[in-house]
């Protein structure tokens, strides 16, 4: 057994989290930094908890949190302690919480650690203009933090709204400039004052900020182990004062390097799929992206099984050591974890994999959606794989002749179908608002309504017969419909490029 203990051997009670905000598909990124919290849970009898961080309204997305629940429950990771399965700490969605942020917000206005602002949304956004015209970084300039008793009392009383914001020191006796803390892969890091900005904690609506509720919730909730995306350094040095203002210890943290795509960007949806419910219904098994999960990072030491980068969830809870992971982002390889699919695929006995071609391919419900838009367009029952063979496959390839319509250039078709994404992405998935936001698109962009349906049925479907466009698109589903897109504009590109 490698498995590094680091200052946690000797510790009981290893309390660590994932917080995912419900604000779409669940993401690569939260499965990863799932399995790595899971891993470090098993490694010391700890408990891994999941906690929803959906105070953002204006992100929310309200299929988002079952989504989340089902994709890591399909990897595997079960938690000890969420909103779904209870436990000592709760309420775990933040929403449920705002009672405990306001007393925590009102706990360091007394103390003077915080402070109330009243600059309305229009002041401080022509300061921000006016910063960036000096190219100064945009930050608040501390006008509310020297307004006098009278003037602060004269707010209250004319019924003002306002934000609650921390006092960053230096302020009152407190005269640090700069805050130091531990990450346990960096070694330690420093942030100047100077650079971080009065946080809001409480917003006007009485939500708290990311800030504010992550704090209070990891402090409650007896988290000892932050161990998150890198992308939140940023973040730590505020927070670290925010322990420091309630007087609370600080967890250890650990910023998990960002998984990149290939040209080395931070992974995104323009360049990998990154919803875990592609990856699902895309017939990926969860052992295979949970070992390719494992693979980033370099926690895994190469040796086990003869470095056949073959590995289950608990030989990585038995071997993973958290100091080998390395922090250059580990990139995020689709041939790499294709392959790793298909050796998963033959590890499976020929009567495992019938049942799993049958259940994830042919699985009831599944074929019970297809068959209610093909009953009144066949004939004969052998008829139903005509129409229907785009639904079981995972690559059409729509010819110029078939995608293009015939008083369209290819450059102008090519820039509507990327329009065509876009909206897409940003639409819900029912009939009623795919429909509505194609049509706005269509009359923006003067594309007629056949023409438009047209192009996408040949994307989707790679002909220009099929059954009912967005009914079809509705049990293929969003995640594989946009990869569809993507994968159509992606190809053409690179013919584009080749013809040059
Ligand atoms: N809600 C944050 C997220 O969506 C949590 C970050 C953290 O772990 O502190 O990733």
């Amino acid at each position: 057994m490698t498995t590094d203990m680091t200052t946690a051997s000797t510790e009981k009670n290893i309390r660590v989290r994932i917080a995912p905000s419900p604000t779409g598909d669940p993401h690569v990124g939260t499965a990863y930094i799932g399995l790595l919290n899971y891993i470090y849970a098993r490694q010391r009898s700890g408990k891994f908890i999941l906690r929803i961080e959906d105070t953002d309204r204006t992100r929310f997305v309200p299929t988002s949190e079952q989504m989340i629940f089902d994709s890591l429950r399909w990897l595997g990771l079960s938690w000890d302690e969420g909103p779904d399965v209870g436990g000592p700490f709760g309420p775990y969605r933040q929403s449920e919480r705002t009672a405990i942020y306001k007393q925590h917000s009102d706990l360091l206005l007394e103390s003077g650690k915080a402070y109330r602002c009243f600059c309305t949304p229009e002041e401080l956004e022509a300061v921000r203009k006016q910063q960036i015209a000096a190219k100064l970084p945009p930050r608040y300039p501390g006008t509310c933090r020297r307004l006098t008793p009278e003037q602060l009392q004269q707010h209250l009383a004319s019924g003002k709204p306002y934000t609650v914001r921390l006092a960053v020191p230096p302020n009152g006796a407190d005269l640090t400039s700069s805050t130091t803390f531990r990450d346990e892969l960096r070694g330690e890091i420093t942030f100047e004052h100077n650079n971080v900005d009065d946080q809001v904690l409480l917003k006007s609506d009485g939500f708290p900020t990311y800030h504010l509720a992550n704090v209070v919730d990891d402090h409650l909730m007896e988290i000892t182990d932050v161990i998150r995306a890198e992308e939140w350094i940023s973040s730590t040095p505020k927070h670290v004062l925010l322990y420091k203002a309630f007087g609370w210890d600080i967890p250890r943290f650990w910023h998990m390097p960002l998984l990149r795509n290939l040209d080395k960007s931070k992974i995104s949806k323009r360049k990998n799929p990154v919803s875990l419910i592609y990856y699902r219904d895309s017939g990926y098994l969860p052992e295979a992206v949970i070992n390719f999960l494992g693979l980033m990072g370099g926690g895994m030491p190469a040796e086990i099984n003869d470095g056949t980068e073959q590995f289950t969830l608990a030989e990585m809870v038995e071997n993973f050591v958290f100091n080998n992971i390395r922090v250059g982002g580990p990139v995020f390889d689709l041939t790499k974890l294709k392959w790793l699919n298909g050796e998963y695929l033959r590890k499976l006995t020929p009567e495992e994999f019938f049942l799993a071609v049958r259940e994830r391919v042919f699985g009831d419900s599944y074929l019970r959606q297809i068959s209610t838009l093909m009953q009144t367009r066949i004939e004969t029952l052998a008829q139903f794989g005509d129409l229907t063979g785009f639904f079981f496959s995972d690559n059409v390839v729509p010819s110029q002749e078939i995608f293009l319509p015939k008083k369209r250039t290819l450059e102008e078709t090519l820039a509507f179908a990327q329009d065509q994404l876009v909206t897409l992405e940003a639409s819900d998935w029912t009939h009623d608002s795919l429909e509505q936001a194609l049509k706005k698109l269509g009359e923006e962009k003067t594309w007629s309504v056949k023409e438009n349906f047209m192009l996408l049925r040949t994307i989707i479907t790679g002909s220009a017969t099929s059954p009912p466009l967005l009914e079809s698109m509705i049990v293929f589903g969003k995640a594989r419909s946009l990869d569809r897109v993507r994968r159509f504009l992606d190809a053409q590109k690179k013919l584009a490029s080749q013809k040059k």
